[in-house]
């Protein structure tokens, strides 16, 4: 079955970045974004839990590596997991720029 996407999606890689104990991207998320965190970012996410735990994981554009290019959005511990190597589509909007997080921490 082809969902509807109704915003341009972009291929994403997540990144292992345990060392980062930090907890509070996920509310940095939506702080940022004005936007509630309610699903997994993850549009072919496989986790049919009701009402995962939303995280907020780093990821990578596919083809990118350098800190710069990471990205936080908001991902179930399954897509978060660090056994997903897996590329995810995602939709563009829901990128957040991890140095503006970064900044914002200082
Ligand atoms: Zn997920």
């Amino acid at each position: 079955m082809i969902k509807f996407k109704p915003f341009k999606t972009v291929q994403v890689k997540n990144i292992d970045h345990k060392k980062d104990t930090y907890s509070g991207y996920i509310h940095d998320w939506e702080e940022i974004t004005g936007r509630k965190a309610t699903r997994c970012a993850n549009l072919d996410c496989p986790n049919d839990e009701k009402d995962p735990k939303l995280v907020g994981g780093h990821v990578i554009k596919s083809g990118s590596n350098t800190e710069d290019d990471w990205y936080i959005i908001p991902l179930c511990h399954v897509c978060n997991a660090e056994a997903n190597t897996d590329g995810m589509e995602v939709y563009e909007r829901d990128l957040v720029e991890y140095k503006v997080i970064k900044n914002k921490k200082k």
